[in-house]
């Protein structure tokens, strides 16, 4: 396994991408997006050169790893020579069919067929190809380059050789692979999007202001960050756009998306990417909010 490609180069993208140049494997990094192939390269400099900063990588090394990712806008030549494909494009079943249909006719025989989504059915986008058993889960968590887990995802037909090639895979990349089946959520957003449903009933039923709830949570879980900060940094729509996978996937009322998480969408409310959630990120600082929904 030394060719690997990547497709999408948006936040996960680009990371996904940066482990795998920096772990020695040729990378060809793919999106339909120019614009988002040249944000996602100078984004690899800039965060390579702040590990060469701490100390945690060398100049040589820094180049070495930009020298191995090769970009472009054509699907056929970036997995020509794959031995594994990690596709990490936007968050939607239409699009992740689409490209798991293009990838069984253009990809080698041999390859294995990653999909990062967070929440949709690898079962299903498998049943997009005739390789199921060379398709699987492998979640990286954000920011890729920092966060050692990768959540391995086995689709109902995915075989063990793929499973173990892949969890082999992550190792060389210096993560953690730790595996689970195919439900909806898998393990990681099925037990996380619950609490930070939680935590907003519990603003919006009136138990605690924003600060509380976080203040609670981080010192008395020692949680790096509140659940309704970490939910600014997801961004609410993909909060919401998950709790309706487990809500519809696994029918019961508890993963019902709070209302108040709903209004907030709907109003363009998305946390740090739009420049306010449950807190406001207007001045490039997390302030607290202005809404008098959360007084
Ligand atoms: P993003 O919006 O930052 O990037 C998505 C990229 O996909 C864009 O650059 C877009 O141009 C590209 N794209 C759209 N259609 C495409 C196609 N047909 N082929 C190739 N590229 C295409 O999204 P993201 O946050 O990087 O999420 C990507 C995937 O990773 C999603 O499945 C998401 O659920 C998953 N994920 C996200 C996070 C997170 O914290 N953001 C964490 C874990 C997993």
């Amino acid at each position: 396994m030394k060719n690997a490609a990547v497709l999408g180069a948006g936040t996960m993208g680009n990371g996904i991408a940066h482990v795998f140049a920096q772990s020695g494997y040729q990378v060809a990094l793919f999106d339909v997006s120019e614009a988002a192939l040249t944000r996602a390269v100078a984004t690899i400099e800039k965060n390579l050169e702040r590990q060469v900063a701490k100390g945690t990588l060398s100049a040589a090394d820094k180049d070495a790893a930009l020298a191995r990712i090769q970009t472009g806008t054509s699907l056929e030549a970036a997995v020509s020579q794959a031995d594994l494909v990690v596709e990490a494009a936007t968050e939607n079943e239409a699009i992740k069919m689409k490209i798991f249909e293009d990838l069984d006719r253009l990809a080698p025989a041999h390859c294995i067929l990653a999909s990062n989504t967070s929440s949709l059915s690898i079962t299903r986008i498998a049943a997009a190809t005739q390789r199921p058993e060379q398709v699987i889960g492998m979640h990286f968590m954000n920011p890729v380059p920092v966060m050692k887990l990768v959540e391995i995802i086995r689709g109902f037909k995915t075989s063990d050789a793929t499973t173990d090639a892949v969890i082999r895979i992550s190792e060389s990349l210096g993560k953690i692979a730790i595996s689970c089946n195919d439900y909806p959520g898998f393990v990681a957003n099925r037990i996380l999007m619950p609490m930070i449903n939680e935590a907003i009933e519990s603003l919006h039923t009136g138990v605690a202001g924003v600060a509380e709830i976080d203040g609670i949570m981080k010192l008395g879980m020692a949680h790096p960050m509140g659940p309704l900060q970490l939910a600014d940094f997801i961004g609410l729509d993909v909060c919401l756009s998950i709790l309706r996978v487990l809500h519809s996937g696994l029918g019961q009322p508890k993963y019902a998306p709070n209302p108040l998480l709903v209004n907030m969408v709907q109003a363009g409310l998305l946390g740090v990417k739009s420049g306010q959630g449950f807190y406001n990120y207007a001045a490039g600082t997390k302030d607290a909010p202005v809404n008098s929904y959360f007084k």
